[in-house]
């Protein structure tokens, strides 16, 4: 397709409509894409029915989450039959289905992957001289999605990309092939957009990439990624950071060290085991055992601060014997996680695991999800009851106005409702701990509470 002079006035007045499946990277995507459009004079709606630009920023991590982009083409195609729209595809679909969406979705103008992101600004020129099909489909870059623009969804807590793409092999996960090859964000340009950001007002941040600890710093000072954690850290006006997604083969004894050294880092990692067996694990390309996981967790574990924990976890992989599943089982046991994020297998396009087959019956999938999720619910419940009579300090996120209750996050991601006021939202507090179930925690302020508590 040939390259067109841009033609930012021709969006002057146009509006648009982003919908996002999938994680935080996703989330923050779409808030990078939702800025280059407003920056060149479309303005956001609610609804796709006030929409002259509809966007599906998609997940394929799973068969489920990719079939549901399909659903939503289909509503569409009936709904403006008469009306047509121009219909975008981005993310993780539109890299895995490329122009096959064409085919099954005639009715979509834009298909782009995240590693094309770059080159939106062109393809939307494209779109806006009135080609039909704009494709960004390639992989091969080492380019970062920068942005002038970026709206900003969440008014307290602002994700920020320090690497793109992965460069892992897990045997079951798409990412590789949807999301390109690693590419880290230089540490001047990430301090530069903290610092930015305590400006706008934010004072909690969360490092995102798919693999956020294989971070590797472009920049002549070379920091190491427990470094570039401490200089966030220490951002004046910053008060909480977070990082995600971590991989165990990158955890180093450094990340915990800098925790315990930087109050503003949040006592809280995620770091995804997929398996307790060191035989699945094998199989799954994950790059450490059992032991080696749970040597990393005891690291943690020892650290001057408690931490929380949390993971994710794939029942069903291929070859799962029951024993394997045992193992998964008694990891919890061994971990004691705050959260664990669990899935069923599905089996993924051109990742090694498909060649493995889908060797457990879904209904067997389903029976081993239920039981390690009733397993850890009891886990999460023994955990947070012994928060009760504690004091946390929380960042109120938002206000129940039927309950008259403000919802907080404490640092290490756990969530406290307590009697509050619209007000509170956005503002800090510490809250004493009165009850506790397996997936939040009910408080009171803690100065106006009744003397005695404790805290952390
Ligand atoms: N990049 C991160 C990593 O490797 O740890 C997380 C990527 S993914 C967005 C989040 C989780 O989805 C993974 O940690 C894994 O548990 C799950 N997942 C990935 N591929 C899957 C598949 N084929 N079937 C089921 N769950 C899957």
């Amino acid at each position: 397709m040939s390259r067109v002079e841009p033609r930012a006035a021709a969006a002057s007045g146009k509006t648009f409509y982003i919908e996002t499946f999938g994680c935080q990277m996703n989330v923050h995507d779409a808030e990078k894409v939702a800025g280059t459009l407003m920056a060149r004079g479309y303005r956001p709606v609610e609804t796709h029915e006030e929409a002259d630009l509809i966007l599906y920023n998609t997940c394929s991590i799973r068969e489920k989450a990719a079939e549901k982009v399909f659903s939503r083409l289909g509503t569409l195609k009936k709904a403006y039959r008469n009306n047509p729209k121009v219909i975008g595809v981005l993310g993780c679909v539109a890299q895995q289905e490329g122009e096959r969406i064409f085919e099954r979705a005639p009715q979509v103008s834009l298909v782009c992957g995240s590693a094309s992101y770059t080159k939106l600004p062109d393809l939307l020129d494209q779109l806006e001289f009135g080609n039909k099909r704009v494709t960004g489909l390639g992989l091969d870059t080492d380019e970062c999605f920068e942005t002038e623009v970026t709206r900003r969804d969440n008014p307290f807590r602002a994700y920020l990309t320090i690497i793109e793409g992965c460069d892992q092999r897990c045997s079951f996960c798409v990412v590789p092939t949807t999301r390109g090859p690693e590419r880290s964000r230089p540490s001047d340009k990430i301090l530069a957009e903290c610092r930015r950001l305590v400006d706008e007002g934010y004072t909690e941040i969360q490092l995102l990439g798919q693999i956020v600890n294989a971070w590797e710093d472009a920049s002549p000072a070379r920091r190491s990624f427990a470094e570039l954690l401490g200089r966030v850290a220490e951002v004046p006006g910053v008060r909480r950071v977070r990082f995600t997604t971590s991989h165990p083969r990158y955890f180093t004894p450094e990340i915990v060290q800098v925790i315990d050294s930087h109050p503003a880092l949040c006592d809280q990692i995620h770091l995804p085991v997929q398996s307790g067996s060191t035989r699945v694990l094998a199989r799954m390309l994950r790059g450490y055992s059992r032991e080696e996981y749970l040597a990393k967790i005891d690291c943690i574990r020892r650290a001057k601060r408690a931490i929380s924990i949390s993971t994710d976890i794939i029942v069903g992989f291929c070859g799962e014997a029951m024993e394997d599943f045992e193992q998964t089982m008694t990891l919890l046991d061994a971990v004691e996680y705050d959260q664990v994020f669990s899935f069923k297998y599905s089996p993924r396009p051109k990742t090694s695991a498909v060649g493995f087959g889908d060797s457990v019956p879904e209904e067997e999938k389903g029976r081993r999800l239920s039981a390690l999720q009733e397993y850890q619910r009891q886990i999460q419940l023994r955990r947070n009851q012994a928060a009760v009579g504690h004091d946390f300090e929380v960042l109120v996120e938002s206000f129940q106005p039927r309950l008259g209750q403000a919802v907080g996050r404490t640092t290490s991601n756990r969530v406290i409702n307590f009697p509050g006021a619209p007000e509170w939202v956005g503002r800090y507090f510490h809250v004493r701990v009165t009850a506790a179930g397996p997936n939040s925690l009910v408080g009171v302020r803690a100065d106006q509470a009744d003397p005695g508590g404790v805290t952390p």
